[in-house]
Parts: structure tokens; sequence; C-alpha cells
């Protein structure tokens, strides 16, 4: 059953007619979110404050996003400056490959002369760079420089350092957006979620209806071997409560109260997806939390070390298989690449059975490092 959409904005109580109803993606899309919600707010709403929201929460969750490789339905996630525990800092880009994050260009002048060092991504980059050095420097020899071009692959030798951590008034506002949103999707009135409205109204931020959520797991039968991003909607006349669980990358996990004046039908609802594909998981929340565990997950009180580590135990490593098997990918697609081109076969054209043998030697000559920096890491003691 449809439910009726609602004929005015949550947030501003325009009227949703035409234009001014916005499709708002109930998770957002910046972190992989697909399903998408028309009567819950208007454009100017969506448009003024919710991406702002869901930018600061993106920008919190980037990480994760990279990493994992999610989809988006607007480019990529941007790349970002991530630190080894070392100190190292490199830039992650959206393919999960690093880039080493120190000045792209320097000039360093060597007894009368220059000294110039660049670092790009592409060869095309580098280019172009090499193009402004000349008309900057007319001795310099753009055709002898281009010849010496190399590209250097390199794996990190150290973990990084990764933050764990979701706050901040802008992203807290998304996760109760996130949950009204789904409830308006759910056929819940705009005006019977009145916490999160209260909420997303008042700019001073008292009375805060959400709050971390690891005194128990709250997903039954969580998967072992995927993590998810989860929306839920439970509603109970009797309890009068109205309220929402919400887990993204299998560790960020909060409970948001929707409302406490809940008068309508007994609702269980989740929306559940991997958020590398947008294809559903279909996970089932606990709606029987005790009120004791509710009222210390909303004051504030709902975060237990052992737990949260257990959450961070679980994703982790399923995050970085992810990203360990998309670097393969990658890599052994760039050691096709260069046997082919050095052996002179071009897309699409078969190996010629004699030239397998080289072909299968110049792929590896790509592959080794990699390799050998897998037997490395996996020899390093954890810190
Ligand atoms: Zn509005």
């Amino acid at each position: 059953m449809q439910p009726s959409l609602s004929q005015t904005c949550a947030l501003c109580e325009a009227s949703l007619t035409g234009k001014n109803r916005s499709k708002e993606h109930i998770i957002p899309n910046a972190i992989g979110g697909r399903k998408k919600t028309a009567g819950f707010i208007c454009n100017k709403c969506n448009n003024k404050r919710g991406e702002r929201w869901d930018a600061d929460l993106a920008k919190q969750l980037n990480w994760f996003s990279l990493v994992t490789g999610i989809s988006r339905q607007h480019g990529a996630p941007p790349k970002q400056i991530v630190q080894t525990v070392e100190g190292d800092k490199y830039w992650l880009l959206s393919d999960g490959s690093f880039f080493p994050g120190g000045p792209p260009y320097s000039e360093e002048d060597i007894n009368g002369s220059v000294k110039i060092s660049i670092t790009t991504k592409t060869i095309a980059e580098a280019k172009q760079h090499l193009k402004g050095i000349s008309r900057k420097h007319p001795k310099f020899d753009v055709e002898k420089a281009l010849n010496e071009l190399e590209i250097k692959t390199d794996y990190l030798k150290s973990p990084l350092h990764v933050s764990l951590s979701l706050g901040g008034p802008d992203a807290g506002r998304s996760l109760v957006k996130t949950a009204y949103a789904f409830a308006s999707a759910c056929g819940v009135a705009n005006s019977a979620c009145n916490k999160a409205l209260q909420y997303l109204l008042d700019d001073k931020l008292e009375n805060i209806p959400f709050g971390l959520a690891y005194l128990s797991d709250l997903i039954q039968s969580r998967p072992k071997d995927k993590i998810f991003h989860c929306v839920s909607l439970h509603g109970d006349p009797g309890t009068k409560l109205l309220w929402s669980y919400i887990e993204y990358f299998g560790i960020f996990r909060v409970v948001v109260l929707l409302s406490d004046a809940y008068s309508g039908q007994i609702k269980n609802e989740v929306y559940s997806i991997d958020p590398i594909d947008g294809s559903s998981v279909g996970v089932k929340v606990k709606s029987d939390v005790t009120p004791e565990e509710f009222s210390r997950i909303l004051s504030g009180n709902g975060l237990n070390h052992e737990n949260y580590r257990a959450a961070a135990d679980y994703a982790l490593p399923i995050i970085l298989q992810r990203a360990q098997s998309r670097n393969l990918d990658s890599v052994v697609r760039d050691g096709f690449d260069h046997a082919a081109k050095s052996l002179g076969i071009k897309e699409g054209e078969e190996i010629p059975k004699e030239k397998a043998a080289e072909f299968t030697a110049l792929m590896m000559e790509k592959i080794s490092p990699y390799i050998a920096h897998l037997v490395q890491s996996s020899h390093r003691s954890p810190p």
C-alpha cells in the first residue's frame, strides 16, 4: 500500500506542490543511500538545511565511503588526506588508491640552477605541469623531461590512523532527518514526529532526541560477512513511543526518538542496504528495547566501550578486506595493461600463444611489488 503523500513541508509548512515537492534521500546519497521520499520537505528546506546537514555527516564518514567504494548518484566521494600512524600524509582517492600528500610542486635553487620536483596523479597532469614550467623557464627541455617521466607505484608501509567518531550538531540533524524522512515514507504524518521536529527547528539544540546505541546489539542475527546502512521505524501507541535505529558502515549506531506522544498504528519497518551497490540487505531490528535501555541511550549514556570495540572489530575487517580486493583488482588491471602495451597488443585483441609466457612475466613485474607488500603487512605485528 502506497502511503498518501503529505501536503505540507515537515520543516516550514510550505505546501508541497509541483516543483516544490523535493525528492529527499532517506539515507543521504553522499554515503550511498538510494531510496527517496517525496512527501517530506520542500525544495527550499532541502537546499538550505538538509544538504548542509548531510554534507557534514558525509564528510565525517568520508574515509569509510572512499575505502569501501560506495556508489553515489552524483560523482565519487571527494579525496581526503589520511595519515599513517607514523605521521606520513597521503591523499586517499575514490578508487581506493593512495597518493603522496606532500607538496605537488617544489623549486629549489642549487648553485644557480633550479631543481624542480613535481608529483602528479596522471601522466596528462604531469605534461600540463611541464608545459607550465617551460613557460616560466625557457631553457627547460620539455621533450627530454617527457621522455624521462616514470610512473611509480608505492604501497603504504605503515597502518593508517582513522577516526571512528561521529558528532556535531549538523551531522546529528542529518541522522534525525533520516529517521524522520523514513517515518514520513512509512506513512506517519509529519506533524506526528514532535521530538524530531522540535530538534530540527531549534537552533539552541536543547532536548537532543538521539543517542549512541551500544548497550546491546539491536540487530537480530547480524550478518557476519557484510556491513550495511539501515534505518528502522518502531511505533507503539501503548508506550506512546515512535523511534528509529540507524546504523552506518556497521560501526555508527544511534537511536532517534521521533515522538513520545505516538497514537498511530503499531509500526515495525526497516530499510537496509549494502552501501557499495545499494542492494537490499534485509536485516531485522529488535523493537523490544527495555525502557531502561531506552532512557539510558537518550540521556547520552548509551556508549558501552566493550560493545563499541566489538562493533569496530566486526566492521573494520570487512571494510579493509573490501579495500584490499579493490586494490588487487586495480593492480591486476594495471599489470594487464602494462603487458599488453609492452607487447603491442591492442585492446580487444587476443594474446598470441607464443607470447603468453612473456605476457605473464610482464604482468607479474607489475603485480609482484603488491604481493610483496601484502606479505609484509600480514607479517607486521598489530600496533
Ligand atoms: Zn520547507
